[in-house]
């Protein structure tokens, strides 16, 4: 599989029709190829906005989004997990990896459930499987585009901790194989430290990056002190924001 792209976001407004300012505003990231971008910040900052730009699903805002130097709308489909896992409930897990992609053969969409680890629930529909195991087979399914660059919007929102934890393995051991460049929301400090190679925040109104921060050590073998001493630092750059 192709290695992840280079994501260069240059985005100097984005406002809803309905509101009297912009969402964001004078945004400027690059995200280096197969590299882990985590975006926190307040609910409501633009976060799932940036990611729907970022996609080229929304191309209504002053400013570009290139991927691998194509502008985000013609750029290759990136791997898209939403918060909630969007199966379809009268298709079995395999055949949701199907759907999107109407190329791939059974044996591929099975080995992609087995990386998941979600042997012997092929054949599941999605209400005989648990929420945790929902996001897997969305993540599969993400996957199954190849991508080269994978959003990840919450995946691990309402997730007992030893369910999220689960999912970080999953999650660790995907982007090892797979090596796209990710992007990934969420609010959870604990799992950006974990699985994060640099943490942006965006707060204000309009959101802009207020801190950022490179995280030391290789996603996945940080250990507890090392979280510890990020949360924190994460902690205080929230506190300073509005
Ligand atoms: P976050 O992901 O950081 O919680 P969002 O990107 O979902 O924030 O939303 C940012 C702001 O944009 C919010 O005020 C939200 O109400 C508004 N917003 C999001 N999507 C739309 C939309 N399709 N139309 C109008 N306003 C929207």
């Amino acid at each position: 599989m192709a290695s992840g792209a280079r994501v260069e976001i240059d985005i100097a407004s984005k406002r809803f029709s309905n509101m009297a300012e912009p969402v964001l505003e004078g945004l400027k990231l690059t995200v280096e190829p197969s590299t882990t971008l985590a975006l926190i910040g307040p609910s409501g900052a633009g976060k799932s906005t940036l990611l729907r730009l970022i996609a080229g699903i929304d191309r209504d805002f002053d400013g570009q989004v290139m991927v691998n130097g194509k502008a985000a709308h013609v750029a290759e489909t990136p791997g898209f997990v939403f918060q909630d896992p969007r199966l379809l409930p009268w298709l079995t897990a395999e055949d949701n990896i199907r759907a999107v992609r109407a190329d791939i053969t059974r044996d591929a969409a099975v080995e992609l459930l087995h990386e998941v680890g979600l042997k012997g629930f092929e054949s599941a529909l999605p209400h005989q499987l648990s929420g945790g195991m929902q996001r897997r087979v969305a993540l599969a399914r993400a996957l199954a585009l190849s991508p080269r660059v994978l959003l990840l919007d919450e995946p691990f929102v309402s997730l007992d901790r030893k369910l999220a934890r689960e999912l970080h393995k999953v999650f660790l051991k995907v982007i090892k194989s797979y090596r796209p460049t990710v992007i990934l929301v969420s609010h959870d400090i604990e799992d950006v430290a974990q699985l994060a190679d640099r943490i942006v925040l965006l707060s204000g109104q309009p959101a802009q990056v207020k801190s950022e921060l490179v995280v030391p050590g290789k996603a996945g073998d940080r250990d507890v002190a090392a979280i510890a001493g990020i949360s924190d630092a994460l902690s205080d750059a929230e506190e300073t924001v509005d």
